[in-house]
C-alpha cells in the first residue's frame, strides 16, 4: 500500500494502556423506598458476569438511612473493573416531599467540586480519582399507571445534572401486558415532560450509534427484578426470588430485563456513559463554577 504507515498500531498500545489503568465506573442507585435499590446493588454485583460473587456483601439487607458506597475491583480475562455503586435511602417516606432530591443532587455535585478541585491545582495527580456518578438508575414504582408528580420533577433535575437510565422496579408484580403498557406510558411521560434520559438522542454520534440507540431507547425503561440469593433450577445455580408459583430467574430476559439494564450499564456503554460525564455533564458544572467565581 502507497503510503501506509500503519497508524492503527495506536489501537494496540490503546488498548494495553486501558488494560494498565484499568477503568473505574460510578453507579448510583435512585428511588423510592422499598422498591428493591439495595437488594439490586447486591443483583449486580452477585450476577453472573463475574463467576464468583466478591467478598463482603451483606446478607440481610437492613432500611438504608445514609448514602453508602460499596466497591469492588473485578478482573476479567486482564482487565480490571473499579466499581462502585452507591446506594441512597429512599425518598418519598415524609408527609412533606419537598427538596427531597436535595441529597442526592448534593452528593452529585459534590463529587464533580471534588474533581474540579484537583483539576485546578498547579501540581495534579497524573491521574485524578474519580468519584463522579456516571449513571444513575431511577427506580419507577410498578404503579401501571402515569408518572407521578414527584417522579417527574425528581427527574427533570436529576437528568441536568447526570446520567440517568429509568427502570421499572419489582416487575414481578405486573403482568407482560401491563409492563408494556406502562413502559409505553412513561416513555410518553419523559417526552411530554422533557426529560431526557440516557442514552441521549442528540449525543448520538453517527448512523450505527442511531440505531444501536434507538432499540435501547425503545426498551428504556427496563422492567427489572432484583434478588441476592442463589436458587437451583434444572440442576443450575441461579439469582432469582422464589415465589409460591416458581422462581423468578432475574438473568432470565424471559422472565425480567435486568440483563438489559446490566449490559447496558457495564458491557456495552460503559465508556459512553464516562465520556458523557466527563464532557457535558461535568463540563457544565465546570463552567458554571468558574463564571461563578470570576463574577
Ligand atoms: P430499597 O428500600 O429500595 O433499598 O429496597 P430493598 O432492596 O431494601 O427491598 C425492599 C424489599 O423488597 C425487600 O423485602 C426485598 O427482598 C424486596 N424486593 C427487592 N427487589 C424486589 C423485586 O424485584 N421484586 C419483589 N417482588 N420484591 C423485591
Ligand atoms: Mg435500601
Amino acid at each position: 500500500m502507497l503510503g501506509y504507515v500503519g497508524i492503527e498500531a495506536v489501537l494496540d498500545q490503546l488498548k494495553i494502556k486501558a488494560m494498565k489503568m484499568g477503568f473505574e465506573f460510578n453507579i448510583m442507585v435512585v428511588g423510592q423506598s422499598g422498591l428493591g435499590k439495595s437488594t439490586m446493588v447486591n443483583t449486580l454485583f452477585k450476577s453472573k458476569v463475574w463467576k464468583s460473587t466478591p467478598p463482603g456483601l451483606v446478607g440481610t439487607i437492613a432500611q438504608t438511612l445514609q448514602l453508602h458506597s460499596v466497591t469492588h475491583v473485578i478482573e476479567e480475562k486482564g482487565v480490571k473493573l473499579k466499581l462502585t455503586v452507591t446506594d441512597t435511602p429512599g425518598f418519598g417516606d415524609q408527609i412533606n416531599n419537598d427538596k427531597c432530591w436535595d441529597p442526592i443532587l448534593n452528593y452529585i455535585n459534590e463529587q464533580y467540586e471534588k474533581y474540579l478541585q484537583e483539576e485546578i491545582l498547579i501540581t495534579r495527580q497524573r491521574r485524578i480519582p474519580d468519584t463522579r456518578v456516571h449513571c444513575c438508575v431511577y427506580f419507577v414504582p410498578p404503579t401501571g399507571h402515569c408518572l407521578r408528580p414527584l417522579d417527574i420533577e425528581f427527574l427533570q433535575r436529576l437528568c441536568q445534572t447526570v446520567n440517568v437510565v429509568p427502570v421499572i422496579a419489582r416487575a414481578d408484580s405486573l403482568t407482560i401486558e401491563e409492563r408494556e403498557n406502562f413502559r409505553r406510558q412513561i416513555q410518553h411521560d419523559l417526552k411530554t415532560h422533557c426529560i431526557d434520559v440516557y442514552p441521549q438522542k442528540c449525543f448520538d454520534d453517527d448512523i450505527n450509534d442511531r440505531i444501536l440507540n434507538s432499540k435501547i431507547r425503545e426498551r428504556i425503561p427496563f422492567a427489572v427484578v432484583g434478588a441476592d440469593r442463589e436458587h437451583l433450577v434444572n440442576g443450575k445455580c441461579v439469582l432469582g426470588r422464589k415465589t409460591k408459583w416458581g422462581i423468578v430467574e432475574v438473568e432470565n430476559m424471559a422472565h425480567c430485563e435486568f440483563p438489559l439494564l446490566r449490559d447496558l450499564l457495564i458491557r456495552s456503554h460503559l465508556q459512553d456513559l464516562k465520556d458523557i460525564t466527563h464532557n457535558v455533564h461535568y463540563e457544565n458544572y465546570r463552567v458554571c463554577r468558574l463564571n461563578e467565581s470570576d463574577a
